[in-house]
């Protein structure tokens, strides 16, 4: 992710608009995308309302793009996606604007996931049905609440490069679209569109990776300047930690952009990890809240909270690889270290911690199903063992915990104490202030997470 300035907006020029994105399990069905729009009916500063597919149906569409399936299992997966859409229009009218192309896109979509696709460019394409679909359904659940609700096909604005699967937003291109395709029609309209999805310059659809709505609602309400963005998903706000894996967490009613960022990125599911950067560098708070339960608030993410020092939240994020390169030569030797990561960016490898020793530098990758890059090359280690001993190990989980001015001292003991039940492989602190992190197996992580949680969060101890 690389920093990127938005040429058209200026301070002070923010709008009073706010984008609402919508999660897979808010639109899961009718009575759910009914609830959605009551929300959007309650505040009347939305104009843009991002969805992600219906629960369950990038599922299908990931399934989908497997070569190897036999044409049962193909055909089960296009019948679990027609049967979402269906249950769904049962209890609709659609427009006739919205019936041609719900119907264009749902025979478009059987027809693509009945071929065998090997390029990632059709992947895309056929990953991209889920959103284009919901979001036909769910313009005209509004229109039924008297809404001038308008299907609008993100691809025209939402412009990336063209890695298929995990694309980057061109930001600039985005702005400049946004400003002549979009925003002249917020002043009467309510825009219904799609995350995860966009195009790139030659006009092929490209993904921005799993969870990648969230994303794709702070780009959209950075493009036209919005004042905020509202993620509707299935939990009450972030919580100090995930609360299916932890029963006593609660959730933080604020956060700072840097915290926030920190969680998403250390694999707390409920954000998208790139979500806090449009908001964070164009000022748009960001809250997240239950579209179950919108009445018991949620969190709000701002610029500029003066946060109290201390450990607010515990994250992990599974599948990761550690990497130890162990090199006699090391000891005293200058330039080392350079050769590593000159090699690991000519492999396109994005290193995540760093630990060394006087002979020896321990890295971890993350090879988590959105992670920028999966695959450790087999290039890319062979060019490695010429000048050092290299060690892959797999299946570790990394953990962090996240907050502000972390001070090992305040938690020491706490924390000793808990890790010392474990077997820790690698830890991690100094870099920021905001986390403090350690690799552990991935068999024991999860009871990890709890044992941190309980000792360092709940009431009792936290500090
Ligand atoms: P959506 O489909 O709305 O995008 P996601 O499933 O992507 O929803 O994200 C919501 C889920 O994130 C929650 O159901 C929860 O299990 C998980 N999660 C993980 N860590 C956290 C956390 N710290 N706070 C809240 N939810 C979390
Ligand atoms: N539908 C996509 C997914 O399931 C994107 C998203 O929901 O954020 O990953
Ligand atoms: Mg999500």
């Amino acid at each position: 992710m690389t920093s990127q300035s938005v040429p058209h907006l200026v301070a002070g020029t923010q709008s009073n608009y706010t984008v609402a994105k919508f999660g897979g399990t808010s639109v899961a069905d009718f009575t759910a995308m009914n609830r959605c729009s009551d929300i959007i009916c309650a505040d009347s500063s939305v104009r843009i309302v991002t969805l992600s597919a219906s629960a369950g149906v990038t599922n299908h569409l990931v399934e989908l793009c497997n070569a190897n399936l036999s044409p049962a299992q193909r055909q089960q997966h296009i019948d679990g996606v027609v049967a979402i859409q269906q249950a769904i229009l049962a209890e609709l009218t659609l427009d006739a604007d919205l019936a041609s192309g719900f119907n264009d896109t749902l025979n478009a979509f059987i027809q693509l996931a009945s071929q065998v696709l090997t390029s990632s460019a059709l992947h895309d394409e056929l990953l991209s049905f889920g959103e284009r679909l919901s979001s036909y359904l769910f313009t005209q659940v509004l229109r039924l609440k008297g809404l001038n609700a308008v299907r609008f096909d993100v691809r025209q604005v939402l412009k990336t490069d063209s890695q298929f699967g995990k694309a980057t937003p061109n930001v600039a291109a985005t702005a400049q679209a946004a400003q002549t395709l979009l925003i002249p029609k917020l002043a009467e309209q309510v825009i219904v569109t799609q995350g995860f999805i966009g195009s790139d310059a030659a006009g092929q659809t490209t993904t921005l990776g799993r969870g990648g709505s969230d994303y794709s609602a702070a780009l959209l309400a950075e493009a036209i300047n919005a004042k905020s963005v509202h993620i509707w998903t299935d939990v009450v706000g972030i919580f100090s930690t995930d609360p299916r894996l932890c029963s006593k967490a609660t959730p933080i009613a604020r956060l700072s952009f840097d915290e926030a960022a920190e969680m998403a990125t250390f694999g707390a599911k409920v954000l998208h990890p790139a979500t806090i950067l449009p908001a964070s560098r164009s000022h748009i708070n960001v809250f997240v809240g239950s579209s179950r339960e919108p009445q018991r608030g949620g969190t709000w993410i701002e610029r500029e909270k003066t946060q109290q020092p201390g450990i607010r939240a515990v994250t992990q994020r599974k599948n990761q690889i550690l990497l130890t390169l162990k090199s006699p030569e090391m000891l005293l030797a200058s330039g080392f270290l350079a050769r590593v990561f000159t090699i690991l960016s000519e492999f396109n490898i994005s290193v995540d911690l760093v630990t060394t020793s006087e002979i020896s530098v321990a890295i971890t990758l993350d090879n988590a199903a959105n992670a920028s890059r999966p695959e450790l090359d087999q290039g890319c280690l062979d060019k490695l063992a010429e000048f050092c001993h290299v060690s892959v190990e797999n299946n570790l989980t990394l953990v962090a915990l996240i907050g502000s001015e972390i001070q090992l001292r305040q938690h020491e003991m706490n924390l000793m104490q808990v890790l010392s039940d474990f077997n820790i492989r690698l830890i991690c602190h100094g870099a920021s202030k905001h986390n403090l992190c350690f690799l552990v197996e991935q068999s024991e992580s999860d009871n990890v997470v709890q044992a941190i949680h309980s000792r360092l969060l709940e009431s009792d101890y936290a500090a």
